[in-house]
């Protein structure tokens, strides 16, 4: 028998539109909590940070080597040696003269020299310093508010806070910063056939595997996970699961359940509870996916299949959650590679293939499929490094043509 899955092609909704719809809903969470920045990894800001002094707060040096005024090179063929500066010190006493010090990495430059050599080009005789050469005035000084001036916004609100971000907010002196509340999302797996893993399976049943996916791939966001577990297919038991979620969490996501054989029940059962609109996004894999509003939070239903369901999750639930969570979105990064082997693809529906992105010894970007690429099969997802994204309208791609590819740690909409 012939398919008759792609003949409902207008009722499709491209992707673009799905991920707008789902932008444009999303408001970000405001509340804000105050918190240690030992505490403050991956938290999204809830103000700008800006400095209140110079970083480095002083001219120091960037050389272990001996500090001078370079004018006095000219009138002196050797310099005597003053004094010795480490860092943390701080000389309160002038260099004179056809004087200088040595001074090591990181120390404060005394206000009246100007030049640093580094003392591979340097010899010493009798307590006397012999350069060997020129030096420019102003070498191997690292300048006060060189890396940060005082009033210099140097993070903005919005940003999920980076290791290297911390250190910057701790080299202004800042140990306090204001971040947006963690999200709370509830996880919840529908299915009947469906039983946890570690225990035995009945016929007709299979281990279940969305719920650790999802929970796990929230948990990469920073996000609070309430999870559900597995909810059989008994309206009264799924309403209840999405009652009590509702109130729990921001956002509720289930698998499951919102493809057409199971909608019927879950339909009615969310519209009671919410508007929810059903959707069947241009995408594959993952074509039906919920989308909508409970009384106290938002829901998204992924499908069921475990490749469509982890798919709809990266390319539409995840940017989504991003912008809840107060996140600054920066576009996708899509890289050209040219293929190793062909890409099969029917036009219709824009793909997300999952590929292995490698670079061979000559340095050029190759991109392979992960084998099967059917939406039951998670291997092709275990396997992958990122997607391959190809067009709606495009067929089949040979080997040695150019695509694009989206890395998954990257995935698909990062903080500035
Ligand atoms: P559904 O969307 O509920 O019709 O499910 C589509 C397919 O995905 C079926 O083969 C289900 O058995 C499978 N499936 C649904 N939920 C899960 C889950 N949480 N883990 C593994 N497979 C699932
Ligand atoms: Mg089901």
């Amino acid at each position: 028998m012939s398919c008759s899955c792609d003949t409902h092609t207008t009722a499709l909704m491209p992707y673009s539109d799905a991920l707008s719809l789902l932008l444009d809903t999303a408001l970000p969470i405001t509340e804000a909590e105050s918190i240690s920045l030992a505490q403050a990894l991956d938290r999204v800001l809830a103000e700008n940070i800006t400095s209140s002094i110079n970083v480095p707060p002083a001219d120091n040096s960037g050389m272990d080597g001996y500090a001078f005024r370079n004018e006095d090179t000219k009138h002196f063929a050797s310099l005597v040696i003053q004094d010795t500066v480490f860092a943390g010190d701080h000389l309160s006493t002038p260099v004179k003269e056809g004087h200088c010090v040595r001074i090591m990495t990181g120390a404060h430059v005394p206000e009246d020299v100007d030049t640093v050599v580094m003392q591979e080009r340097t010899r010493v005789e009798d307590g006397r310093l012999f350069i060997d050469g020129e030096c420019k005035t102003g070498d191997n000084i690292r300048k006060a508010g060189e890396d940060i001036s005082k009033g210099d916004v140097i993070l903005k609100k919005g940003r999920k806070l980076t290791p290297s971000d911390l250190g910057l907010i701790s080299s202004v002196g800042i140990n306090q910063v204001k971040v947006i509340r963690k999200l709370k999302v509830a996880v919840i797996s529908t299915g009947d056939e469906l039983k946890p893993a570690g225990t035995a399976l009945e016929p007709g049943q299979i281990y279940e595997s969305n719920g650790i996916v999802i929970s796990s791939l929230l948990k990469r966001m920073n996000i609070d996970v309430i999870e559900f577990g597995i909810i059989p297919d008994i309206p009264e038991e799924i309403e209840r699961a999405f009652i009590q979620a509702n109130q729990q969490a921001d956002v509720v996501i289930s698998s499951g359940g919102v493809s057409v054989g199971d909608a019927d029940y879950v339909k009615p059962l969310l519209q009671k509870l919410g508007h929810i609109d059903f959707w069947k996004v241009a995408i594959k894999p993952g074509k039906p996916f919920a989308f909508g509003k409970l009384s106290e939070s938002y829901f998204i239903g992924l499908p069921g299949n475990p490749v469509s369901a982890t798919v709809t999750f990266d390319v539409l639930a995840k940017p989504f959650l991003q912008k809840l969570s107060g996140m600054h979105a920066s576009p996708t990064l899509s890289i050209p590679a040219t293929t190793a082997s062909t890409f099969r693809k029917r036009p219709g529906r824009m793909d997300f293939q999952r590929a292995v992105l490698h670079q061979t010894v000559d340095g050029s970007l190759q991109v392979s499929p992960t084998g099967n690429q059917g939406s039951g099969i998670l291997t092709s997802v275990s396997l992958a490094n990122g997607y391959v994204v190809i067009p709606a309208e495009q067929g089949s791609i040979s080997e040695g043509e150019t695509v694009h590819f989206t890395p998954l740690s990257t995935a698909l909409r990062e903080s500035d």
